[in-house]
């Protein structure tokens, strides 16, 4: 059976203070948040196929979609915040599947 599916994920980067809220109309809290999409293949061959960077209200979720300049200026980010498991996790299952392959290989060459 081939297990393959997809899922989307939310991080909330930072609170950028609070602002008038349109839907709530009221002053809220902002955050910035990253809303991933990963696909996996058997949940261990994992990557991100999309990323958004979005300003939202803590309350309502409502907010505006955030490109690189205006990212960088709200928040500045040294390292990706998406685990890794998520973003390179088909780097872990080709080392499995490599080892795997290997193991015949090295039976057959080093008998004991
Ligand atoms: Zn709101």
């Amino acid at each position: 059976m081939f297990v393959w599916g997809s899922g989307w994920k939310t991080i909330d980067l930072a609170v950028t203070g609070k602002q008038p809220c349109a839907t709530c109309e009221k002053d809220r809290p902002f955050h910035v948040y990253l809303k991933y999409r990963y696909v996996h293949i058997y949940y261990l061959f994992k990557w991100v196929s999309e990323r958004h960077y979005l300003r939202a209200c803590e309350i309502c979720s409502r907010g505006v979609e955030l490109d690189k300049s205006q990212l960088q200026a709200s928040v500045p980010i040294s390292k990706d915040p998406i685990p890794f498991m998520d973003r390179l996790g088909w780097t872990i299952g080709l080392a499995i599947l490599g080892a795997l392959l290997l193991v015949p290989y090295l039976i057959e060459k080093f008998p004991s």
